[in-house]
């Protein structure tokens, strides 16, 4: 093997990358504190999008390091089949208490996709649970984003993660993505496009609502571009699926702990799903884990079934993991302490106002923002996603700011813990990069 630093880099194979552009002028990172990221050339960037919409609480919690350290220390790894330790039933119960009304039950996995996973699974499995087997039909959305597993792809709605991987699962319809012309530089959410969910009525028609087992959607779309739901859109769904008996499922892997204000998207916009996913926020980032909420009465159907029988035949071997629990513990301890989940009400407005002032460019196509999620949407350029890869890239080089770049859409979300000046670094790299550039 060569011992050159650049033929080196050939080893790891980057998720979602240009593997072979990154090479040729490598974005590292080598330390992290707060708001701020430190690169291998000894700047510091303003973190502007959590990590990967995770690190809620900044970077370098010295609360959940030394959580994880003591974790490890007393007790590295037990199963959590047919086997328990107390972490994993603590931090499930705390988890609970912060869910919306009835979702009462914790599936833990290692990761959103994962959640994804399990939670089509368990919709699956609950209507056999309870003899209703005719229901196998899944119905995501054009733009979704449910993680990479193949059931997460094959309910997502982005060609990409798509077109190279088969057939995928059959019996998946998608409704269409939730956003009506017109409604460009709404701030928050669209007034226009609820009745877009009625598309599910004509699925209903079509297919039988006694074959449908689930619906799942992002209460707000993320890797597919920041798309706000309609006002009322979350509504619409939610009583048709269940006029119907079809399991609502919301994949708040982003939107989860904090992102838009309160613990859940599904609290802050009052509508409770079936099943909740969640993921990254969960432990900050700082250890991989996710968990899906399960509604009380679903898993009745599965717990009234002949004792001494395994009513799940799904799990992971680091399912509750008792160092991710004990992340997960410090991480919410942190969140309640300094009141997180509050700051997308308390800088919200000021974040709108923020971003919404970069719409004197002409080459912005749209702006959308809810609680402390944002982005800009690029007119296409010369070739699809290059100027959203210029933004990012002028960010990160002259900005000294990390956002995050989806085709032609740069998107926004920056750890809890920001204050104004923060926002106003941020926007001020933004609009650097859009003079500079255009
Ligand atoms: N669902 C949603 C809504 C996501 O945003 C993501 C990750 N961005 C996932 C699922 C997948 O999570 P992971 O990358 O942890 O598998």
């Amino acid at each position: 093997m060569s011992q050159s630093p650049r033929s080196s880099l050939d080893a790891f194979w980057m998720p979602f990358s240009a593997n072979r552009q990154f090479k040729s002028k490598p974005r590292m990172m080598v330390s992290a504190k707060g708001m701020y990221y430190q690169s291998d050339d000894g700047r510091q960037i303003l973190d502007g999008t959590a990590g990967l919409w995770c690190s809620n609480a900044g970077h370098g919690r010295s609360e959940i390091s030394a959580a994880v350290s003591r974790q490890i220390d007393q007790l590295d790894f037990a199963p959590t089949f047919q086997m328990g330790h107390p972490l994993a039933f603590e931090l499930a119960n705390r988890l609970v208490d912060m869910s919306p009304p009835g979702l009462d039950h914790v599936f833990f996995t290692n990761s959103g996709s994962e959640a994804v996973d399990t939670a089509l699974k368990i919709a699956l499995a609950y209507h056999k649970a309870k003899g209703d087997s005719g229901r196998t039909r899944l119905i995501g959305r054009e733009k979704g984003y449910h993680g990479t597993g193949f059931g997460g792809i094959s309910v997502g709605g982005l060609v990409n993660n798509r077109r190279s991987f088969g057939p995928l699962l059959a019996g998946v319809d998608h409704l269409k993505h939730a956003w009506t012309a017109g409604s460009e530089f709404t701030q928050g959410l669209p007034l226009h496009g609820a009745d877009l969910a009625d598309e599910l009525e004509g699925m209903i028609a079509l297919h039988g609502g006694e074959t449908i087992a689930a619906v799942i959607v992002e209460p707000i779309v993320g890797s597919g571009g920041v798309w706000m739901p309609p006002v009322g859109y979350l509504e619409r769904l939610r009583a048709i699926t269940q006029q119907h008996g079809i399991v609502l499922i919301f994949d708040e892997v982003i939107t989860g702990y904090g992102r838009i204000g309160d613990a859940f998207a599904a609290t802050r916009f009052g509508v409770t799903p079936d099943i909740i996913t969640s993921a990254k926020g969960l432990t900050n980032g700082a250890i991989p884990m996710g968990a899906v909420f399960v509604a009380d009465f679903m898993h009745q159907a599965f717990m009234q079934g002949p004792e001494q029988i395994i009513e799940l035949f799904h799990g992971y071997t680091y399912s509750g993991h008792p160092v991710a629990a004990a992340a997960g513990l410090a991480t919410l301890d942190i969140y309640a302490a300094e009141g997180l989940f509050n700051k997308a009400y308390e800088l919200g407005d000021y974040f709108q106002a923020q971003l919404h002032s970069l719409a004197e460019f002409d080459v912005l196509k749209d702006i959308r923002n809810f609680g402390l999620v944002g982005a800009l949407e690029f007119k296409p350029g010369a070739q699809f996603g290059a100027r959203g890869y210029q933004v990012f890239e002028h960010c990160f080089w002259q900005g000294n700011a990390l956002v995050r770049c989806t085709g032609d859409t740069i998107a926004v979300s920056p750890p809890l813990i920001l204050s104004k000046e923060h926002i106003d670094e941020l926007i001020g790299a933004l609009r650097a990069a859009v003079k500079t550039l255009y």
